[in-house]
């Protein structure tokens, strides 16, 4: 027999294979045949199974709805397929049930008919799809109330779905946005980065992508958001649509900004702070160094800042650093930076000049603004500012170097008088440098007879004749040759040195005259005019030193003329009209220098009462030309004359300024037409050259009354 299925064992064979339960019932529905599997599901055992009506195996609920289906199956009998819809029970021996899917096939032997029943345990199964709507259950969740803003996209960049957090975050709600793009609701400078990360995803370039990019929200504020972006697939690999996943990141941004902020601005008035202008500066010089670029700094100091705020308080200095920032910002143009150095000093950074005549006029721009009084705490507070300018147009400079050069050049800057603007130079450099060692060199110099006297004519404009001359000092530098006095004095004025240097010029001007005198075969006595500093016009020792030196010379005290500026009286003016008195006692007389140039020149003239006012070489020959300057200059000397005072041009270069000065009736003046400062013997033997032209002079009568 080669047919397995003929023999007699087959059937129980294959029953017991097979891994789910088997049933067979009659048509009266009892059970007449039951496998091992079925025996191990319910707990019952074959033998108590066997001839029991199929009831057994039914919850008692179900029952009689069975018997009916029972009977109408067995007349109208179909294959039935295993389903897993769960409908079925199966009762076990100790009463608890079981969940199972049934296939129901009937049959006829010898017209009698059955019916097998196919029982699977369907618990595992139900656990499966069970779980797998739990998933999805969760997912859900997940994405509807997660807290970061998120959404699905199709192929074409639609929105398939978003949960609320998005919703919320650009203020739109779900039907707004499903189906549509992200056009409508991205920052139009963004769009871009959207279609461009897109393309690289779908194109397969990438796997995910994150990128940052602002959504517009509905209100109209711009939100910055950082997207993670990547493709949700099938077992496949097939992308079924684009997950994105999103952070707002619009305070952090703007907490990022503001601290960044902070740390390169001044809190108090808000502008760049020294490590953004160093940033700046090092950019500009950087395109300096590559292209060539004209360029300038501004170093700014506000004048005589200290005093404000010692009268009137910090709080007040405050306020009024403020409205100087202010006025400052009002003429920063846009491509210039503006910084806080520190106190009262400020930094500008022009760029992109087209010449250092631009920086200039920002200077003078910038001198200006403060010409108005700053109305800060209920009062009018009139400030000034000095201003030091580096300009660069090439390579080979650093940040440090230019503010080292701007601070040397505010420094020459406020030596010149303050409330002005200075251009650094190179010479500077080295005078700045060298101070200390300038110092050393200068009391050296004095001793060792490098430091002379030189004497510039003083002339009678009317008659060219020379009727005195002005000391002043030459300085001749081993290695830097001749020294400007503007440079040595102002160094010496720092220290006690200059009361040993303005006695040497004492003591040397009166020896000029002696000689002059013994040498001369004339009859006429030019005067000598030398200049005070401020301290030794304060220093006690002043006038005891000049009676001495008067009397052990013999000199006539008339003589002798001695020079001061209005600096002097910015110290205490009782005092210095007793320092003038004593020197008018010994008939000495004054004369007023570098008249014109200070504040309030006119009041201190009526004060003081000079014999002689010298007019500053800037109304005699003006840098321009002008008909202001001209009446200007012509108040000045008939100023002079109707307080009877002798008037002395400073400064005259050319015959047209000596032409008007003589036409306005000026006395007296000096200046590099007639001659320069020289050494004593050679001035007396140019004036000897000239003899014609010299004569005894009146004015010696003049300057006695
Ligand atoms: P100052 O007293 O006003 O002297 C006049 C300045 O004008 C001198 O400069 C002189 O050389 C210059 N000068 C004369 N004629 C002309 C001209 O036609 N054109 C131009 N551009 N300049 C002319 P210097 O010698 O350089 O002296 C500068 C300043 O230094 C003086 O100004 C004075 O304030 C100070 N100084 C010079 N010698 C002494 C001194 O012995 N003692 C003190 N305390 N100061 C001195
Ligand atoms: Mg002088
Ligand atoms: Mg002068």
């Amino acid at each position: 027999m080669n047919r397995i299925d003929e023999h007699p064992q087959f059937g129980h064979h294959l029953s017991e294979a097979i891994a789910d339960g088997i049933v067979i019932v009659d048509e009266t529905g009892v059970i007449r045949h039951v496998n091992r599997r079925l025996a191990n599901l319910t707990g019952y055992s074959r033998e108590e199974m066997i001839d029991q009506d199929i009831d057994v195996l039914i919850p008692g609920r179900f029952r009689d709805p069975h018997v009916a289906h029972l009977s109408t199956y067995v007349a109208h009998s179909k294959s039935r397929k295993m389903g897993s819809s769960g409908n079925f029970t199966l009762q076990c021996r100790d009463g608890s049930e079981i969940d199972v899917d049934i296939a129901l096939s009937p049959f006829e032997i010898d017209d009698k008919k059955w019916v097998t029943a196919t029982i699977r345990d369907g618990r595992s199964q139900r656990v499966r799809e069970r779980s797998h709507d739990d998933v999805e259950q969760r997912f859900r969740l997940a994405f509807e109330s997660n807290m970061a803003p998120m959404m699905f996209h199709d192929h074409e960049n639609r929105v398939i779905a978003v949960n609320d957090a998005f919703c919320l975050m650009i203020g739109r709600t779900r039907d707004e946005l499903v189906g549509l793009d992200s056009t409508a609701y991205t920052h139009p400078e963004d769009l871009g980065i959207t279609e461009a990360t897109h393309d690289r995803l779908t194109s397969g370039e990438v796997s995910q992508a994150r990128y940052v990019k602002r959504y517009l929200h509905k209100d109209g504020r711009v939100v910055v958001v950082e997207v993670f972006k990547a493709p949700a697939r099938d077992a496949v690999g097939n992308t079924l649509y684009y997950v994105l996943s999103q952070r707002d990141i619009t305070e952090e941004r703007a907490l990022t900004e503001q601290l960044s902020h902070q740390a390169l601005h001044d809190p108090l008035t808000g502008l760049a702070n020294r490590a953004l202008f160093d940033d700046r500066l090092s950019q500009a010089l950087a395109r300096a160094a590559r292209f060539g670029d004209l360029g300038a700094v501004l170093l700014l100091d506000l004048d005589d800042f200290k005093g404000v705020n010692d009268t009137y308080g910090h709080v007040v200095g405050d306020q009024l650093l403020r409205s100087v920032v202010q006025r400052l910002e009002e003429i920063t143009r846009t491509s210039d930076t503006l910084c806080r150095f520190g106190g009262d000093e400020f930094l500008y950074l022009a760029e992109a000049l087209d010449s250092p005549d631009q920086a200039h006029q920002l200077a003078q721009r910038v001198l200006r603004t403060f010409a108005q009084p700053f109305a800060v705490a209920g009062t009018f507070l009139q400030l000034g500012v000095s201003i030091g300018i580096v300009l660069w147009d090439g390579p080979g400079t650093s940040t440090t170097e230019v503010i080292q050069n701007a601070d040397i050049a505010l420094y020459e800057a406020k030596r010149q008088g303050k409330s002005r603007s200075v251009f650094f130079t190179a010479n500077m450099q080295l005078n700045a440098m060298s101070r200390f060692a300038l110092t050393q060199q200068l009391r050296h110099a004095l001793h060792s007879g490098d430091l002379e006297m030189h004497y510039q004519p003083i002339m009678d404009l009317r008659t060219s004749e020379v009727v005195g001359f002005e000391a002043l000092m030459r300085w001749q530098h081993a290695e830097r040759g001749w020294v400007p006095p503007s440079v040595f004095i102002a160094l010496a004025e720092e220290n006690e040195l200059i009361l040993e240097i303005g006695l040497f010029a004492l003591r040397e001007s009166i020896e000029a005259l002696t000689r002059w005198d013994t040498k001369s075969a004339h009859a006429h006595r030019p005067f000598v005019t030398v200049n005070l500093s401020l301290r030794q016009f304060h220093d006690s020792e002043l006038v005891p030193t000049i009676a001495n030196a008067l009397s052990t010379s013999g000199l006539e005290p008339s003589r002798l003329i001695l020079e001061i500026t209005e600096s002097v009286t910015l110290l205490e003016i009782g005092e210095t009209l007793n320092v003038i008195e004593r020197l008018k006692a010994l008939g000495i007389a004054i004369a007023l220098d570098d008249f014109g140039t200070g504040y309030s020149s006119l009041s201190y003239l009526t004060l003081l009462q000079p014999k002689i006012i010298k007019i500053d070489q800037s109304f005699v020959s003006p840098a321009h030309e002008s008909v202001h300057n001209h009446t200007l200059l012509e108040a000045i000397v008939s100023l002079g004359r109707n307080l009877n005072m002798i008037v002395i041009a400073e400064g005259i270069e050319t015959e047209s300024q000596l032409e008007r000065l003589r036409q306005m009736g000026c006395d007296l003046g000096q200046g590099h037409l007639f001659s320069r400062a020289m050494r004593i013997d050679d001035l007396k033997e140019l004036v000897d050259e000239n003899r014609g032209h010299w004569a005894g002079s009146n004015y010696q009568l003049r300057l006695t009354d």
